[in-house]
């Protein structure tokens, strides 16, 4: 039960207008993007690092949980407020501080928009790179709380290669700064790197630095597509011994393939096992020549179809499949699952067939994209929540999907974090040595376990 006194307090703080306690605003900050739900006591939405220390001082003397909070797309129950308390929203701390154009740094506050930092420091000439496919609207603080990674993972990085210094307002409410600017910094732990993919669990975040990079040239794509799909996968090795890395390469399973082109209508190759879409990027001689050599490969790679885009409105053409899966799924079933394994490259056809055998046992629709070149694998399982028999047999699905991909020495998640979801599958993947590191970790630095509890690890 929360006090009047409390919500005095919090008033004085953010002010009155951004605390929340109504039914009907709670509401909205229940539930992220999986089916999980659950209502948080208050919802305070501060708009400086020293407003976040005062509600934490506050959750601290009631014992309350905090649950810090972006746009809410995690895919994985990190913002469900599952312990009730209070839901910190960083939807008002959306300053970009400063855009450092000879240090190439970009310093922002937590709630600044993953595309909108892409826009501002593009007019620069500079390049933000991590692009995880909600980028129009999460925030770059959730990125880094689940260290997200994008298409461009491969060439560019993900979200910890970018991570320069934070500012975190930890459990006890003490402010730190970790990192900075300098780009070669080894003094002390890299606290920066603990707090990335941390899912909120050991501090708030009030400020971001970032490294930034310069925008390439000019870009290209091709679209191959495959009867077999070995032919797909070892393409992608044959291409990075031919000296091309390029920016992004995405497959699509044929179940993918004909889910988009069901909503399309675009005339998508509907027999192929899997469809590629590769791009790369740099300065226009080097886009041309490579894109000379990656359709030479896809052909001696036995394509069915290879398709080149030399200008920016091609390449819209090309990608628009890609974008239109989340949008095409939805028609199939109510309800997706988007699990994000990642495998070594070698088992990514073994990998496919075990998951298209799953969801012939398991009676149930996986379609199955993702990023080839590093082995992220998107394996959404469609379903209908409504339906508790078809739910127990999503469940199943689940954690076949997971001994598979554990089995042939891969993980849980590559870019979107353990939260609730994926918890109780930890053991599959991680010894219980290096678990309990990471829960002393957690102890030392929140020993009132306030901070996002009960995510990641199971409570004890
Ligand atoms: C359609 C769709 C496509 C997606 N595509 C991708 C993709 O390509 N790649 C990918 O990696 N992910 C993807 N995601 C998942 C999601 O967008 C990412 O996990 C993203 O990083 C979440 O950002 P957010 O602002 O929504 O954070 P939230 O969901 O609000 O929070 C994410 C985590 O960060 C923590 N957090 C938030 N703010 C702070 C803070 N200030 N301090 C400390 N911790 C904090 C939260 O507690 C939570 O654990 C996708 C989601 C959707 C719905």
């Amino acid at each position: 039960m929360i006090e009047a006194k409390l919500i005095d307090e919090l008033n004085e703080i953010v002010g009155d207008d951004n605390v929340f306690t109504s039914p009907e605003e709670l509401l909205c900050y229940s539930y992220d993007s999986t089916v999980l739900q659950h209502l948080p006591e208050i919802v305070v939405l501060p708009r400086t690092a020293r407003e976040v220390a005062g509600v934490v001082k506050l959750a601290i003397r009631g014992k309350l949980p905090i649950v810090p909070r972006g746009a809410g797309t995690n895919l994985a129950g990190g913002t469900i407020p599952i312990q009730g308390g209070i839901v910190i929203s960083i939807t008002r701390m959306t300053d970009i501080l400063e855009i450092d154009t000879v240090n190439m740094v970009a310093v922002v506050q937590p709630g600044v928009v993953t595309g909108k930092l892409q826009a501002e420091v593009a007019k620069q000439g500079l390049y933000y790179p991590p692009d995880p496919a909600s980028l129009k609207v999460t925030t770059i603080a959730g990125n880094v709380g689940m260290n997200a990674g994008g298409p461009h993972a491969l060439k560019y990085g993900v979200t910890s290669d970018y991570v320069m210094g934070l500012e975190v307002v930890l459990p006890s409410g003490e402010l730190i700064r970790t990192g900075g600017k300098a780009i070669k910094n080894v003094t002390g732990y890299n606290l920066t790197q603990l707090f990335v993919g941390s899912e909120g669990t050991l501090g708030v975040i009030t400020e971001i630095t970032l490294r930034l990079i310069p925008q390439p040239e000019s870009s290209g794509s091709v679209l191959a597509a495959f009867a077999d799909l070995d032919d797909a996968a070892t393409l992608v090795n044959r291409i990075l011994q031919a000296g091309v890395t390029p920016a992004v390469i995405e497959i699509m399973d044929q179940m993918t393939v004909q889910t988009v082109d069901d909503y399309l209508q675009s005339g998508l190759p509907r027999d192929a096992a899997a469809l590629l879409l590769i791009q790369v990027d740099g300065v226009q001689a080097a886009v041309d020549q490579e894109l000379e050599v990656v359709s030479q490969l896809c052909r001696e790679n036995r394509a069915t179809m290879v398709e080149v885009a030399t200008t920016p409105d091609e390449e819209e053409v090309l990608w628009k499949a890609r974008q239109s899966i989340s949008p095409s799924l939805t028609r199939v079933r109510p309800n997706k699952l988007g699990e994000d394994i990642s495998v070594p490259r070698e088992a990514i056809p073994q990998v496919v067939n075990r998951i298209q055998e799953i969801s012939r046992v398991r009676d149930l629709p996986i379609v199955i994209f993702g990023h080839i070149s590093d082995g992220n694998l998107h394996p959404n399982i469609l379903f209908d929540q409504a339906d508790p028999e078809e739910m127990e047999r999503v469940e199943a699905a689940s954690s076949d999907i997971f001994e598979v991909a554990t089995s042939v020495g891969g993980t849980l998640s590559g870019e979107h974090g353990i939260g609730l979801l994926k918890q109780k599958y930890l053991q599959l993947d991680l010894p219980e040595a290096t678990v309990e590191v990471m829960r002393t970790i957690k102890r030392a630095l929140d020993p009132d376990n306030i901070m996002n509890p009960g995510k990641v690890f199971p409570e004890d």
